[in-house]
């Protein structure tokens, strides 16, 4: 019997590696030799609690086609033929396609109330969660394999992307769905991706320079981020931000009047606040001219805490447009793909602070904790 083995989560900061049987791959569906996975920050929250069962995490997955299962159809979400040994990146999402959102929204929304996922604990998305046995089939990229299953969208990568490199389209694609978020009609009163425009960017993580340089492909004019990690201010600076800003060193009042200073008193045309911090919403409508855009997208993952509104003073009065992410379609992957393809032009590989063997799971996460960007695990 071949096998493979796999980083399985088994505890509270505490992963095993296990010799695991490799499975034949499924029917319509396919196996795949890992060969980057990108740890999240959603990972890092996960690993530090204790699993309902023991798992395989990981969904920023790229890897090798090693084998087709019968009646797959040899195409990705693009319709590119695929081949044996051809590296593809994977939407971790596999919807029901029967559920009520599937049928409102279609089939590639995030919003599925029964879909499968790759590499998170169902329980954490407010799902069931799976059976012991089945957790443990090669559903994450912290393995070495991955079985991936019938009606996975996936994406060929182009030879010239590395695999560390193309595991980005998972984060890119969120910013790329913030970018299209704050798209209107041309000409329109809240119209704020334009030349002249001023965007924000709170949080230097992954998701907030990704978001950065997203907003500078559609031709944003002023591109400010904020953070306070150092390393990750000095990459912002290396990608060419127009203006990052410390918030070790510059309160919150500081930068808000950094902003209205920038914008002759009126304040940015958008912010996106891609930190954690709940705070940081405030910080955004605070800092929005009136007509502006707010997008959130950083406070996925609920902290128990909560901030004061003013409704009136911070949304109505200036007719503030303030919208909510958490839903990155298929579509949002490909027009990632083709920004990583343009590699070159875009410094993506800048981002990518760290890599790690499979087998230094423990050092990968510690360094995220840290001042890299991105961490990915590689071979
Ligand atoms: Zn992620
Ligand atoms: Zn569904």
């Amino acid at each position: 019997m071949e096998v493979t083995s796999a980083n399985v989560w088994v505890g509270k900061n505490r992963f095993e590696r296990r010799t695991l049987p490799l499975p034949e791959p499924p029917e319509q569906g396919l196996l795949l030799e890992v060969t980057a996975n990108g740890i999240c920050g959603t990972d890092v929250h996960l690993v530090g609690q204790d699993p309902t069962a023991a798992m395989i995490l990981g969904h920023e997955i790229v890897g090798r086609i090693v084998a087709f299962g019968p009646g797959h159809p040899h195409t990705d979400a693009e319709d590119q033929p695929l081949r044996e040994g051809d590296t593809v990146a994977l939407f971790p999402w596999v919807p029901c396609l029967t559920c009520w959102s599937c049928r409102r929204f279609g089939p590639g929304a995030t919003t599925c109330s029964e879909p499968f996922v790759y590499g998170v604990p169902p329980e954490a998305i407010g799902l069931t969660p799976c059976a012991t046995d089945e957790s443990l089939s090669l559903t994450g990229g912290f393995g070495r394999h991955l079985a991936v299953r019938p009606g996975t969208y996936l994406w060929r990568v182009p030879q010239s992307l590395s695999p560390a490199v193309a595991s980005l389209l998972d984060p890119l694609a969120v910013a790329v769905r913030c970018v299209d978020l704050a798209r209107t009609a041309p000409g329109a009163w809240d119209e704020v991706l334009t030349p002249d425009a001023t965007a924000v960017v709170l949080g230097a993580g992954a998701i907030g320079l990704l978001t950065s340089l997203a907003l500078r492909q559609v031709g944003v004019g002023t591109v400010v981020v904020s953070g306070s990690r150092p390393g990750r201010l000095e990459v912002a600076r290396e990608l060419g931000i127009d203006r990052v800003m410390d918030i070790g060193e510059l309160g919150v009042d500081e930068r808000r009047r950094a902003v209205h200073d920038m914008t002759g008193g009126r304040g940015a045309d958008l912010v996106i606040d891609a930190t954690n911090s709940p705070a940081a919403l405030s910080e955004a409508l605070a800092m929005v001219r009136r007509l502006g855009t707010v997008i959130e997208v950083g406070n996925i993952v609920p902290t128990g805490s909560s901030i004061t509104v003013d409704p009136a003073r911070d949304i109505c009065q200036r007719s503030v447009r303030l919208l909510g992410v958490s839903f990155n379609p298929p579509r949002s992957y490909t027009e990632g793909m083709a920004l990583l393809a343009r590699n070159g032009s875009i410094p993506f590989e800048r981002l990518i602070t760290r890599s790690f063997s499979f087998d230094d799971i423990g050092s990968a996460l510690e360094a995220l904790g840290g001042d890299a960007v991105k961490v990915t695990l590689t071979v």
